[in-house]
C-alpha cells in the first residue's frame, strides 16, 4: 500500500504561511491584490477562478476581476494589461489561456510586466526558472509538484527523476526545479523510446503527458514516488489522471491522487506568488 500524497495538508500548511504573510503586509498597509483577467466564459476558467477567489479570500489576498467578452479585440485586452501593469495597488495578474483565436498569445504574454507574472507565463518567468534567478515566477503547476515532494520530504538529491512531458507549463519547468534539488533528470516526450523501462529506472516519476490512464504498473516498480499531474474526466464521469491509480498504488511507495493531489496545491502556489509579489514592493 502506497503512501497517498494528498494535496490537502500541503494546502493547509501553505494557507497558514500565506495568511501570516498577508497579516504582516496588512500591518504595513498593504493588501496583496490579484488581477484576474478572463476573456469569455469557458466553464473550466470559471471553475478555476472560483477556486482562486475562495483561496485568496481565506488568506487575505484581494481579487479584482477584469472581464472581457469572448469577441473582445486584441487591443482591448492589451489595454487592460497595460492598466494592470501601471496600477501599483495590483501585485499579480492571472490571465486565463488559451485565449480565443483572434489573440496572438505571444504578444499578449509579452505585454505583461514580469514582476506581475505570478502564473509564470512570460518568457522572463521561464528564464527565471532555467537560470534559477528570482526573475518572474515559475509556472504554478510545476511548482506544486515540488511543493508536494518537499512537504512529504521525498528525497530528491542524488535521486533519478523522470518527467513524462516537456510542455513549458509543466514538464520542462518541473524538470528544471527537480534539477535544482540535485536530482538527475530525464525528460520524456511523445517520441521517447521504451518509456516503461525509463520510468522504472527512476526514483521519482512526474507524469504530465495529458493522456488519460497512460501510465500503469508496467511502467512502475516498488520504492518509487509518482506525481500525477494529468486531469481528465473518466468514463464514469469522475476525475482521473495520466496514471492508472488503482494499478499503480499497490506497486509504488508513494503517489499523488487525482483529484486531491497536484491540482489542489496549484492554487495555493498562485496565491503565494501574489503575496511574494506584494512583499517585493517593500524591498
Ligand atoms: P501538453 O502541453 O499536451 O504536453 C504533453 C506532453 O506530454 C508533451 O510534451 C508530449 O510530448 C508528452 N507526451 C505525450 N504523449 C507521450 C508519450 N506517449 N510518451 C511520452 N511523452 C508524451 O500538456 P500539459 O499542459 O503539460 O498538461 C499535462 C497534463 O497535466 C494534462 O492532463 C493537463 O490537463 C494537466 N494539467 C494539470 C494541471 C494541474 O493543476 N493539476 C495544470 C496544467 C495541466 P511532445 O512534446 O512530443 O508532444
Amino acid at each position: 500500500m502506497a503512501t497517498i500524497l494528498k494535496g490537502a495538508p500541503v494546502v493547509a500548511a501553505m494557507n497558514e504561511a500565506n495568511a501570516a504573510r498577508c497579516a504582516a503586509l496588512a500591518a504595513k498597509g498593504i493588501t496583496p491584490t490579484l488581477a484576474v483577467v478572463r476573456v469569455g466564459e469557458r466553464e473550466d476558467d470559471l471553475s478555476y477562478e472560483r477556486g482562486v477567489m475562495t483561496r485568496c479570500g481565506k488568506v487575505g489576498v484581494a481579487v479584482r476581476q477584469f472581464l472581457l467578452p469572448a469577441d473582445a479585440t486584441q487591443d482591448a485586452l492589451l489595454e487592460v494589461i497595460e492598466k494592470i501593469n501601471a496600477d501599483k495597488s495590483i501585485h499579480g495578474c492571472l490571465l486565463f489561456r488559451p485565449l480565443p483565436r483572434q489573440f496572438d498569445d505571444r504578444t499578449i504574454r509579452a505585454a505583461l510586466a514580469p514582476e506581475k507574472d505570478i502564473d509564470g507565463i512570460t518568457d522572463g518567468s521561464l528564464a527565471g526558472v532555467f537560470t534559477n534567478t528570482a526573475l518572474g515566477y515559475p509556472p504554478c503547476t510545476a511548482q506544486a509538484c515540488l511543493e508536494i515532494l518537499k512537504y512529504y520530504t521525498i528525497p530528491l538529491s542524488g535521486k533519478r527523476a523522470v518527467v513524462v512531458g516537456r510542455s513549458l507549463v509543466v514538464g520542462k519547468p518541473a524538470a528544471m526545479m527537480l534539477d535544482r534539488e540535485n536530482a538527475t533528470v530525464t525528460i520524456c516526450n511523445s517520441r521517447t523510446q521504451n518509456l516503461p523501462a525509463l520510468c522504472k529506472e527512476a526514483d521519482v516519476v512526474v507524469v504530465a503527458m495529458g493522456k488519460r490512464g497512460f501510465i500503469g504498473a508496467d511502467c512502475l516498480r516498488e520504492g518509487q514516488t509518482v506525481v500525477d499531474v494529468g486531469i481528465h474526466v473518466g468514463d464514469d464521469g469522475k476525475l482521473c489522471g495520466d496514471v492508472r491509480f488503482a494499478e499503480a498504488e499497490p506497486v509504488v511507495e508513494a503517489i499523488t491522487p487525482v483529484p486531491g493531489g497536484v491540482g489542489t496545491v496549484t492554487t495555493s502556489v498562485l496565491v503565494g506568488h501574489v503575496v511574494e509579489a506584494a512583499e517585493k514592493t517593500l524591498l
